[in-house]
């Protein structure tokens, strides 16, 4: 009589979901399954956990769920400490497991731990596609390379790419053996790794993000073509911590918005569809070219000569800088662990463009903070506003912080969000309170220098001095 086979289903952080997730339900049906989860000190280690409270935040609230979610179905999330290179291939040999099955990972380190346990382990390590629409590395230009420019990517992937429909949950899994149910710890709480709860920050769980999900579709998605640039409105979707931490898949958020654009295609259906695709490309980028995280795509970027002005980056970062728009970014970031996608593109540009310091370190302040910050979109997000990236923003493209400001937020409305000292500003002076006269100033109530800061640098002798050092840098013709 043959024995069931008994697979391991390595919950890694990525996936914190039952729908969809198909190591777990094709492992369901082949026999008996353990789910687990390690908290590794690499992230777990209180220091390194207050390093990314937001994102430790939401990550613990969406494994509570998961583990209810499997109780739902009849099973246990085993929950162990330690780091899991060590953990997995003691618990596969004691447990007597003849499979584990995970979601592959794009980022360096993730491949090299996985390498490094495939190596230790006397079972088969299956790892699934599903981090992202396409499998990384598959899409090739005419010449068998990886593309770099996001157009033509686009277009083969749209041609190319063959999106599996999203699975449903599983209704009953069975239990875990008892030697796992006997080893099986606690979730730790956020106060046991020594961060306070932020009540800003957007509820984790699977549950909380196909309710984002179906209000967006049912809501701003009509209008999502115009109204995502529109900094006052919170008319994106605010579903990248959920694609982040996979309490959604992407397969499914795909799935949901394309059937809406099968019958009769819509303008925003197909942007917000083209705003995945960038997803993938940022996934497909670091695939090919794991040194991104380190380096810059473009090589003439190597040795830039960046500044270090501490007083520069420490107003960049407390939203002092004295250009509202900017500050406002600054603070929606540390306030809520979230920031207006377009936001986060002029704040990125001011940084490196304004105020030439490296945008490594702008992308390690953002990935600190942010709930959906993201090794892969971060890093494309910067090298693109800098200007070193794969199609990144042509580094003579100086955003100016007023006129971006004047054009995504015309009313003000996200400055007097963020900034509560300028909300009796007219929205004519809301994005240069320096230019307006001192009674509307005394009117509003503000004391500039005092309750906000005068700009700390001026927009166009930052833009000279940006564009004289890269153009003798990049060795650049004209
Ligand atoms: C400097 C910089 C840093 C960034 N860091 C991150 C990060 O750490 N994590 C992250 O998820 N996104 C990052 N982005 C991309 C983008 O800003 C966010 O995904 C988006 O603002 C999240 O809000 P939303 O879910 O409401 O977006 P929506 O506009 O509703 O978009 C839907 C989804 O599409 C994807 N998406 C949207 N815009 C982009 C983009 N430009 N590139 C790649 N994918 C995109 C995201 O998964 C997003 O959730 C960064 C962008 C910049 C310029």
């Amino acid at each position: 009589m043959s024995r069931r086979s008994r697979t391991l289903v390595w919950f890694r952080g990525k996936d914190l979901r039952i729908a969809d997730h198909e190591p777990l339900i094709r492992a369901a049906a082949d026999g008996e399954v353990i789910p687990v989860f390690v908290f590794d000190p690499y992230f777990f280690h209180p220091q390194r956990a207050r390093k990314l409270p937001h994102r430790m935040q939401f990550l613990l609230e969406s494994v509570n769920e998961l583990s209810q979610n499997l109780a739902s179905v009849g099973s246990k999330l085993v929950c162990l400490s330690g780091r899991s290179s060590k953990v997995i291939p003691e618990i596969v040999a004691a447990w007597n497991v003849s499979r584990v099955v995970a979601y592959r990972w794009v980022e360096p380190f993730g491949r090299v731990r996985d390498a490094g346990i495939a190596r230790d382990l006397a079972v088969p390590f299956d790892l699934y596609e599903g981090e992202t629409l396409h499998p990384p590395g598959h899409l090739r230009t005419g010449k068998g390379d990886p593309y770099s420019v996001f157009t033509p990517f686009s277009r083969a992937f749209r041609k190319e790419a063959a999106i599996p429909r999203p699975l449903p949950a599983p209704r009953d899994l069975g239990p875990v053996p008892r030697a796992a149910l006997a080893s099986a710890g606690e979730i730790p709480a956020l106060a046991q790794l020594g961060i306070p709860v932020n009540p800003n920050i957007q509820q984790g769980g699977e549950a909380a993000g196909q309710k984002r999900l179906a209000e967006f579709i049912r809501g701003y998605l009509a209008d999502y073509a115009h109204g995502r640039d529109q900094l006052g409105e919170n008319a994106t979707s605010r579903l990248s911590a959920d694609i982040k931490f996979g309490t959604l898949s992407i397969r499914s958020v795909w799935w949901a918005v394309r059937e809406l654009s099968t019958t009769k295609p819509t303008e925003s259906a197909e942007r917000f569809l083209t705003e995945l695709i960038w997803r993938d490309f940022s996934y497909s980028s670091l695939w090919d070219r794991p040194e991104l995280l380190q380096a810059p795509f473009r090589p003439a970027w190597a040795n830039f000569p960046w500044r270090d002005d501490p007083e520069a980056w420490e107003a960049w970062v407390s939203g002092r800088t004295g250009y509202p728009v900017i500050d406002a970014a600054a603070r929606q970031l540390t306030e809520t662990g979230f920031m207006h996608g377009r936001a986060r593109m002029i704040t990125a540009s001011f940084l490196c463009k304004h105020l030439l310091l490296d945008y490594r370190r702008g992308e390690a302040h953002f990935m600190r903070y942010l709930t959906d910050g993201d090794w892969a979109q971060n890093n494309a997000g910067w090298q693109w506003s800098a200007g070193c990236g794969c199609d990144a923003q042509p580094y003579f493209r100086v955003f100016n912080p007023v006129s971006q400001g004047q054009r995504f937020d015309p009313d003000g409305n996200y400055v007097r969000r963020w900034l509560p000292e300028l909300s009796s500003l007219p929205a004519r002076y809301i994005h240069n309170p320096w230019l307006a006269p001192p009674d509307i100033l005394t009117l509003a109530g503000i004391n500039l220098g005092d309750d906000y800061p005068e700009p700390i640098v001026d927009h166009a002798f930052a833009r000279n001095r940006f564009l004289t050092v890269a153009k003798a840098h990049l060795n650049c013709p004209n």
